[in-house]
């Protein structure tokens, strides 16, 4: 019952995320705005907007014009759940589970916008930086904070300084999760990255689509991260069995 709750407080805040992300990318005012359809413009009542559940009894479809509602709403919903459920069964304590909470949604916020316009603002990463820093504020800062920041980022800073094989942004984000989640941990998450999105890039050329067109790669640093802090000690014992 208590993971249920937590989950749908959890997909509110994902149904945020997403209208902010959208609202974001086409200029238009995010918070004294009500929702409305995206297709016939009215405005949504309360029973319209409980998260995952309204998509489902509606299959999708706007009740008033009967037009499909984009999957992005549901999908968005259902991961700010999960963001909800994997923080709160975290082994840190209150205001940390809160602040990563925020990283998460934070996090999945910026994907949105890479998948739309592959352009995230450095005010974006400032305000990761901030959450990120006053995380480990809470437990303590430590070297292997340090080395985590650096030991991925540095390497792919190279790379996207000679090819442009990867986006300034997906380095300073590697830089602020790997100073989170220190050495060992941004390794799982890089690798999971890499392997995520090699999985979603044979996907689309089996789809047919051109071999050359660049993937966003925030979306899959945030599955990875949630992945990641959901097998967190699972994880870690696999990375600590494999280097011994
Ligand atoms: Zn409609």
């Amino acid at each position: 019952m208590e993971t249920i709750s937590v989950f749908f407080i959890g997909a509110v805040f994902g149904s945020f995320v997403n209208a902010t992300a959208y609202r974001t990318v086409r200029n238009k005012n995010f918070i004294f705005e009500r929702s409305n359809c995206p297709v016939c413009g009215k405005q949504l009542s309360f029973l319209d907007m409980v998260p995952v559940v309204s998509y489902l009894l509606k299959k999708g479809k706007c009740r008033y014009c009967q037009n499909r509602i984009a999957r992005r709403y549901l999908f968005t919903e259902i991961l700010g759940g999960i963001n909800g459920t994997v923080c709160w069964h975290m082994a840190e304590v209150l205001e940390a589970k809160i602040l990563f909470f925020f990283i998460l949604n934070f996090l999945l916020f910026m994907a949105l916008i890479d998948i739309e316009i592959m352009e995230i603002k450095d005010i974006y990463q400032l305000l990761l930086l901030i959450l990120a820093a006053v995380t480990i504020s809470i437990e303590k800062w430590s070297i292997n904070n340090l080395i985590g920041a650096l030991i991925i980022s540095l390497p792919l800073l190279v790379l996207a300084a000679v090819t442009e094989s990867i986006g300034g942004a997906d380095v300073k984000v590697f830089f602020i999760l790997g100073m989170l989640a220190k050495e060992k941990g941004i390794m799982v998450i890089y690798l999971l990255t890499i392997g995520l999105a090699s999985v979603f890039a044979l996907y689309r050329l089996q789809k047919g689509s051109n071999r050359k067109e660049e993937i966003p790669l925030l979306p899959f640093i945030y599955l990875a991260f949630l992945t990641y802090k959901g097998f967190e000690k699972y994880l870690l014992n696999c990375v600590i069995l494999w280097l011994t």
